[in-house]
Order: C-alpha cells, then structure tokens, then sequence
C-alpha cells in the first residue's frame, strides 16, 4: 500500500487569552491511497482542526505533513501550493453556510476552476460545471439556481460537485452527513463511496456517528481531546477495540450479530468531557476511564503499534 498523505507530529495550539489550546496536540499517521480513513470522536476533540491543518487552512503550530512524500510545511513556490490546493480538496459539514446564497450553482460549482484554470473558457466553463452536476445526481438545468432553492442534500451534492471540480487525489469530508435527514444521509455516503470507485479517490472521513463511519471506512481513528487514541482497521475497531475510550464508543453502537453483541465487553463513560483548555495530567482520558491506574496520571502513554496496523495509546498494552 502506497502512502498519499503522512501526517507526523502534527501539532495545532491556539491562544486563547493566556492559555494554550491543544487542539491537536502531537498526532501522528498516515492515510493510504485510495483508501477511506474514518475520523471519529467527540465534538471538540480535534477533528475538523486536523482536516485543516493537513489542507494548510490552518498554520501548523509543529510537525510535518507529507503528501507523496513532499513536506507541505516546507516552503513551496506559489506554483506547488496551487498545485498541491488542487490535489487536496474539502467539503464542509454545512451544506447551507458553506456555499453562498448570492452565488449560482454554476458561479459556486465553477470557483475551483476559475482559480486553477484561469485560461478556460466560458462555454468550456459551463460544459464542465454541467458533467458535474450529472456525476453528482443533478442536471445541467441546476446551474442558474441558487442555494436557497435546493434541499439539503442536493446542496450536499453542490458542495462535491465543487469539490471534484479540478480533479482532486484526495478530499476531505468534515461530517458531511451529520447536517442532514436520516434519509437522505445513505444517499450521500453511496454518492461519496460510487465517486471513490470511480475516480480513484482517498477519503478522511470525519465523523462522529461510528456506524455511518464502519460503513464508509477501511480504517478508522479514534480521537480524544487532541490526541489520537486508536487507529486500525474497521473490522478490527468493531471485533477487538482496544482502548478503553473506544470500547465505550463502541458500546453505544448495536451490533446486529448477537454471538458478537452478548460477548463483548461493555464499558460505559461516566464524567463529563474535560476542558481542552485545562486536560488531565498524563492520560487525558483518566478522569472517565474505568480502567486508569496509578501510572496513568503521571505519564502520556505512548502511541505504539500494538499489532500489525493496530495503534493504540493506553497504558495497558
Ligand atoms: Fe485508561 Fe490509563 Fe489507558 Fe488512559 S492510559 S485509557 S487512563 S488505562
Ligand atoms: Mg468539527
């Protein structure tokens, strides 16, 4: 398997008065071509942060973010960081904050292309934004609407549409789902999985609905308040979770096996989420683990590869 973007080290502290922020505090891992990595934790714990400090959305408080092996925190020419902002695309939880209400479907759907292919021309445009419209479910008779006209999720579909404009390696979706009706959020996941197919895509998927994120992801990572606490595959996060905040999760999510459902381990959290701005000493997850020992409060435990692919960050393994 190929690496598309490694991510090592990576750090992203805001100021907040006088106090440091953490909201990505030292993650590191990797994300292969394509594959879909699912993203998940609680709201606040870092998520969407990281999504944007890999895009260069957001300044890099330390560590490297690689794509094919070229550092993007190193100094690119204007010429890199265009084609590197062309590589590495976004679609935004909101479909209805994120596109603007004053713009048509066409001016929206066309803004990557105007960036990027300042030398195209206005039919050319328009031919371009209509095959989009089509591989996204909508029509070419969309294109001279505006936002407020559409549904949720056709505005979902817009927001790809857009995405896929210059022809991205790689995108990420910030909750792409979680703005919309239960039924329509299949449709935009088979829309994201069929394009993935097609085009040879790789996916961070953020999410915090674990069982939409089983269903999209061939691996998946779990984070607590700016740390990276599990990473493996879906089927191994599912069968054998490891750390304890992730076996809490998972207790939340039914299993339709029931050999599976009455043998696992529950663990439920008890607490409230801490602060970011003030987290535990040592685990950060100590205050509601079940589990925490004496070490735990004192020492950060190390992220390590318990298992072939299997990265945990737990005193206990
Ligand atoms: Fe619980 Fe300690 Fe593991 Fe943290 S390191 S998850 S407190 S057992
Ligand atoms: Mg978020």
């Amino acid at each position: 398997e190929q690496k598309l973007v490694e991510v090592k080290n990576l750090k992203k502290h805001f100021k907040v008065g006088k106090k440091q922020l953490k909201a990505v505090d030292d993650v590191t891992f990797d994300i292969y071509e394509g594959e879909t990595l699912g993203l998940v934790g609680e709201s606040g714990c870092g998520k969407s942060t990281i999504g944007r400090t890999i895009l260069n959305l957001y300044h890099a408080s330390g560590g490297d973010v690689l794509y094919k092996g070229k550092n993007l925190q190193e100094k690119l020419t204007p010429k890199e960081e265009k084609q590197y902002q062309e590589k590495m695309q976004m679609i935004f939880q909101d479909p209805y904050s994120s596109l603007d209400p004053r713009s048509t479907v066409l001016d929206i759907v066309s803004e990557g292309l105007r960036i990027h292919r300042p030398k195209m021309m206005k039919k050319e445009l328009s031919e371009r934004v209509y095959e989009l419209l089509e591989l996204v479910g909508l029509s070419k008779n969309h294109a001279k609407r505006y936002p407020h006209e559409f549904s949720g999720g056709q505005r979902q579909r817009i927001g790809i549409a857009r995405s896929l404009a210059v022809n991205p390696e790689f995108i990420i979706a910030d909750e792409p789902i979680a703005a919309l009706d239960v039924s329509i959020q299949a449709q935009v996941v088979n829309l994201l999985k069929e394009l993935q197919r097609d085009r040879g895509l790789t996916y961070l998927f953020i999410a915090h609905d674990l069982s939409m994120v089983k269903y999209i992801s061939d691996r998946v990572a779990v984070m607590y308040l700016g740390k990276m606490v599990e990473l493996t595959t879906s089927e191994e996060l599912y069968q054998d979770p490891l750390h304890p905040y992730t076996k809490a999760l998972m207790s939340a999510v039914p299993i339709p096996d029931p050999r599976i459902e009455q043998q696992r381990e529950r663990i439920i959290l008890t607490g409230d989420l801490p602060s970011p701005m003030n987290p535990p000493s040592g685990c950060s997850f100590r205050t509601r683990c079940p589990l925490a020992k004496d070490i735990c409060a004192e020492v950060a435990p190390e992220w390590k590869e318990v298992k072939k692919g299997h990265h945990v960050a737990c005193h206990l393994y």
